[in-house]
Order: C-alpha cells, then structure tokens, then sequence
C-alpha cells in the first residue's frame, strides 16, 4: 500500500502539476531526503561558477556570446546557486550551459565537511537521518531476526487470550496491506501487524535518542551550544546510514541465494569488513567536521562523543548479523 500508494500519487502529481518538471521528486517524494543525504557523498557533481556566469551575461550584453536558453532542469534547481549535489539529478542538461556549469570531481564526503552555503545543514536532515535511516531502517529490517520482537508478540498474544479478545488474532488483512498468503503457511494477523509497526517505531525512537543523545554530548564539548552545529554534526553519520540500507536490503537478496543452494559463507565476513571500514570514514569526517569548530584537546574530547555514536549504530548490526 505505501510503495503503491505512493506511485499513484506521483503519477497524479506529475500529470496534474508536471508539465514537464519533477515536482513530485524535488518537493513530494518521501525517499527525496534520503537520496539527497546520500548524494551529499558523490564524488562527482554539477558545479557553476559564479564568477564565469556572470563573465558570460556581460559577454552576451556586450554582443560577444550567444544568448542561449536555460537548460529544462527537471528537479527546478536555481542553477546559477547550485553547489550542492543534494537536488541535482545528474541529468546533464545543464552541461556547459553559460560556460559555467560543469560535471566536477571531488573527495566524496566534502560537502559533508564543508556544506553548501545555500544549503546549510538542517534540523529536518537531522532528523530524517537519526530517526529515520538509523532509527525506523534499522528496526524495518530487525524485526525478522529479533527474538524481542517474538517475545513481544507472544506477551500480547497471551494477554489477549485471558482476557478472551480474540479477533486481533484471528483477523487478517488483504496482502497489499498485510502479508497474506496462506498456500504459503505466511500469514499475518492484525496482532502481528501491530506489534510490527510498534517494534519499528520503538526502535526508531530508542536509536534517534541515543543517538541525538551522542551527538548532544559531542556539541557540548564543542563548547556553547548550538543548534546548527548539532544538524551539522549529524552528517558525521552518512555513510553508515547508506551502508545500513545497503545491509538491510541486500540481507533478503543473501536468504534468497542461500534458500537456492548457495552458501554464501563469506557474507558476515564481508558485512564486518564494510562496517569496518565505513566507520572509520565516519570517524575521519567527525575528525574533519569537528575540525571547523574545535582544535586540540577539545576537538579530540568531541571526537569521542561522534565515536559513541557510531559504536550504537555498530551495536545495533551487530545484534542482528551476530548477537541474535
Ligand atoms: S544536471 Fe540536470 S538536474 Fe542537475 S542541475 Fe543540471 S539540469 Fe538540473
């Protein structure tokens, strides 16, 4: 129902209001926020230069360079503003356009350390990142393996039973809402469907304090507090956020591989290898991130509160790949 509820809605929007532009994408889409903190990683992006934009307008009004239409930028970026990767949808469009607009490399991560002026780090960033990505994200694929979740569900089935309630447990739902198909012996009541959702969103509150709670004590020992740089500090915690959708995900990709005959004993090998590594590029750009705020022992004492966090988010993967 979300995943198709959603699509219609983008295709009503998109003939409706389109006209040609993605305003379902840059305004509407609930998975935008994702991608826009995602692509705050890339290693390449669209880039303009001011100083050759405005070279290029004198050189129009002075009749030595063509006026040429503005490029259809699909996502309705202001294009002279743009330097940040966060909106742009790499379409190229806007390739050359006034001889200021150009397809750049850059250390993936550096718009992390330093943020797009136009686009400073924000509270809704913040939030999308620490509730959602590491908090919701992480709880939609632990649930499967979590024998809290089990637990949960056999106290509230009980309960249920002495107190003699017994259509949550014996009402089901049709499968665009709740998973149903009993030649398949999988079947979800409204119990299960219940816990599931509370599950969820308990883990995306327990994760998002914890870590709003880390990186609380990291703006803190910056010195006086401050609410920007809390936002800011949170982009510390990008990658393993990607990396967590990318574990999540591909989690149902190794069952099914292995449920065909492959074994895939290198998986766990290779999920440690990559949190590994990720977390010591979250920590390097804590590092450098902090390194705009702080120097010396007060950066070094900070550095411990991004560390904290990244070792809740670690705890949490390894609950469900070794723990559980
Ligand atoms: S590459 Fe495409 S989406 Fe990005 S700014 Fe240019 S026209 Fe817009």
């Amino acid at each position: 129902m979300v995943l198709g509820g959603s699509t219609v809605a983008a295709i009503a929007v998109g003939l409706v209001y389109g006209k040609g532009t993605r305003v379902w994408c840059r305004h509407l889409c609930p998975v935008n926020g994702v991608f826009s903190l995602l692509a705050k990683l890339a290693p390449l992006h669209y880039h303009t230069d001011k100083g050759a934009w405005e070279d290029y307008n004198r050189q129009v009004r002075q009749g030595e360079a063509v006026r040429h239409a503005a490029p259809n930028c699909a996502p309705l970026i202001p294009l002279k503003q743009l330097d940040s990767a966060s909106d742009c949808h790499m379409c190229s469009r806007c390739s050359g356009y006034k001889n200021a607009m150009h397809l750049e490399a850059r250390k993936p991560g550096s718009e992390l350390i330093t943020p797009s002026r136009d686009r400073p780090a924000s509270i809704w960033e913040f939030v999308l990142l620490i509730f959602g990505l590491l908090g919701v994200a992480i709880g939609a694929f632990h649930w499967s393996a979590s024998p809290w979740f089990v637990q949960l569900k056999q106290a509230a089935a009980v309960w249920l039973v002495n107190h003699d309630l017994m259509w949550p447990l014996e009402t089901t739902a049709p499968w665009w809402i709740l998973t149903n198909y009993p030649g398949q012996n999988d079947v979800f009541n409204l119990l299960d469907g219940a816990v599931l959702i509370g599950y969820i969103l308990a883990t995306g509150l327990v994760m998002g304090f914890l870590l709003s709670g880390c990186l609380a004590l990291t703006n803190r020992l910056l010195g006086a507090w401050s609410w920007p740089r809390l936002w800011h500090l949170a982009y510390a915690l990008i990658p393993l956020g990607g990396l967590g959708v990318f574990l999540g995900l591909s989690t149902t990709t190794v069952s099914l591989l292995r449920g065909d005959g492959l074994r895939m004993l290198w998986a766990n090998d290779a999920r440690a290898a990559l949190l590994i590594a990720c977390s010591a590029w979250c920590l390097s750009l804590g590092w450098k991130i902090l390194g705009r705020y702080a120097s010396g022992v007060r950066r070094l004492s900070a550095l411990g509160g991004v560390a904290l966090a990244i070792g809740v988010v670690l705890a949490a993967w390894w609950l469900m790949f070794w723990g559980w």
